[in-house]
């Protein structure tokens, strides 16, 4: 297939959470004429999450879709170009770096900003797919109304966990939250907010290994103290199974050209969004293992926008 170069850009923006939102407010201002894609989920990660409660400036809390989309129009305030599309390959041995959109249009950049962020992992379990859309789900605020007065599993002891297992608390008449240590990762007000919830019952050192039911999920079979050897098979009767075990970062299409951790994550220069290629730069989760906050990607993605500029006017 070949295609024809269409469009020059001075900018582009790749993902539309915090990072790249920020990056595009601070690239407009600049007047780089920032070009942004959104890609599969316009506004990130947290357009599907419940209430923000530790975004700075918002001291009553924020809903996730309602803060993503203030930063969408403070971005299109400066003039950003943000359009609908998800990048499907890119070429950075050329330069100008070729960026391709939705396997179709090709777009030469000056400057390349990833903020593609990071996606929900799953166990990978066979059944997780066999259940898929039957009562498998990794995002409880989009799901979660569907298990009003039901019974409902959450798997994962990080903070994540909690604010699904929280969140369901409220609908579902009760949460299994199954953690496979003897302990919460999750920060201390998190945990302490799960422990006062009576309708959750923390399962410690269990490990979900399968589930059951005919029209959809009715059950989960779960192992106590996995890999010792008086580990016991058990079930648990439930009508959701809610996955918050952490997220990889979606930096595959850019893996063939810049350096990645064991993880996947973008390896950028200590304290800066710098790649090792020049003028490409990686804010928010898709390059940050350690962190993963709303607000460090809306800080690593000005970081970003500074320098593209400063390559700009360093290359010019
Ligand atoms: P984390 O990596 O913090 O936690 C993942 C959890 O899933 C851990 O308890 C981990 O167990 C468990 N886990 C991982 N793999 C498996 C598996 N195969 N089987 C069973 N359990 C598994 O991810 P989160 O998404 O919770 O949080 C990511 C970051 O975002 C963190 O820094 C967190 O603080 C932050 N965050 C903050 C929020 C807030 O402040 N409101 C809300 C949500 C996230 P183990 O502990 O044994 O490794």
């Amino acid at each position: 297939m070949s295609y024809s170069t269409n469009e020059k850009v001075r900018c582009l923006i790749i993902g539309s959470g915090p990072a790249g939102y920020t990056a595009a407010i601070y690239a407009s201002r600049a007047n780089l004429s920032p070009v942004l894609y959104e890609g599969i989920q316009p506004g990130g990660q947290l357009t599907i999450t419940t209430e923000v409660e530790n975004f700075p400036g918002h001291p009553g809390g924020i809903s996730g879709p309602e803060l993503m989309n203030d930063f969408k129009k403070q971005a299109t305030r400066f003039g950003a170009d943000i359009r609908m599309g998800t990048v499907t390959s890119v070429d950075f041995d050329k330069n100008p770096y070729i960026i391709t959109i939705d396997g179709e249009k090709e777009i030469e950049a000056d400057t390349v900003i990833i903020a593609t962020g990071a996606t929900a992992n799953y166990l990978g379990l066979p059944d997780e797919q066999k259940y898929a859309g039957m009562g498998v789900s990794a995002c409880a605020t989009c799901d979660g109304f569907f298990y009003r007065k039901k019974t409902v599993a959450v798997v994962g002891g990080g903070d994540t966990a909690c604010e699904e297992a929280l969140y369901l608390s409220s609908l579902a008449s009760l949460v299994y939250l199954i953690v496979r240590k003897p302990c919460l990762r999750a920060s201390k007000v998190m945990q302490k907010r799960v422990k006062e919830t009576p309708n959750i019952k923390l399962l410690f050192e269990h490990n979900a290994v399968g589930l059951f039911g005919e029209q959809g999920v009715e059950g989960a079979w779960l192992i106590k103290r996995k890999g010792e050897p008086d580990e016991e098979k058990v079930s648990i009767a439930i009508d959701g199974f809610f996955l918050a075990i952490g997220h990889t970062p979606n930096a595959e299409l850019f893996a063939k050209w810049l350096s990645t951790d064991a993880k996947g994550y973008i390896k950028t220069h200590p304290g800066t969004p710098r790649t090792d290629k020049p003028g490409i730069f990686a804010a928010g989760d898709v390059a940050d293992p350690h962190y993963r906050q709303a607000v460090t990607a809306a800080g690593s993605g000005c970081m970003a926008a500074i320098e593209a500029e400063r390559y700009l006017l360093d290359i010019k």
